[in-house]
């Protein structure tokens, strides 16, 4: 196993905040679960690999598309649509990337954090105390899964 102590985990930035990631008892293990779900993600021999890549290219392709259709419908001159387009198909394929990174990294350490015995709300994601029948935080009723 490769030596993780200067070299900052995957996922780091886009999950930033996470309180799934707070519940983490040590640094290593919140390192190990970021490593763990940066590998699920980043399989491309899945169908779901292909097809959030898509849902990201294609969200990024209608924005700019439409953004720089628009600009030229409103008479703004050659080549500010075209630029504006683009830079808006960046910043848009960087949220909805971050958007779908957090939005898929939540259950995998809720799971991550119940193997080690640490249970945190389904709905909110803040640690819960043993035996707890609702969450402080949001007040969602706990259950049995
Ligand atoms: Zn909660």
């Amino acid at each position: 196993m490769e030596s993780r102590s200067n070299v900052e985990p995957p996922l780091e930035r886009e999950l930033a905040g996470l309180p799934e990631l707070k519940a983490f008892q040590t640094s290593d293990d919140r390192a190990g679960a970021l490593h763990v779900v940066a590998a699920a993600n980043d399989n491309p021999y899945t169908w779901q690999y292909w097809f959030w890549t898509s849902v990201l290219l294609s969200s990024a392709v209608l924005v700019s598309q439409v953004l720089t259709f628009g600009l030229k419908a409103v008479g703004l001159p050659s080549p500010y649509p075209a630029i504006i387009g683009t830079v808006a198909a960046i910043c848009s394929y960087m949220g909805v990337y971050r958007a779908l990174h957090r939005w898929g990294a939540r259950p995998v350490l809720r799971d991550l954090l119940a193997a080690q015995g640490i249970t945190v709300c389904r709905t909110c994601g803040e640690r819960l105390p043993d035996g707890a029948t609702h969450c402080a935080q949001c007040g969602r009723r706990q259950g049995r899964t």
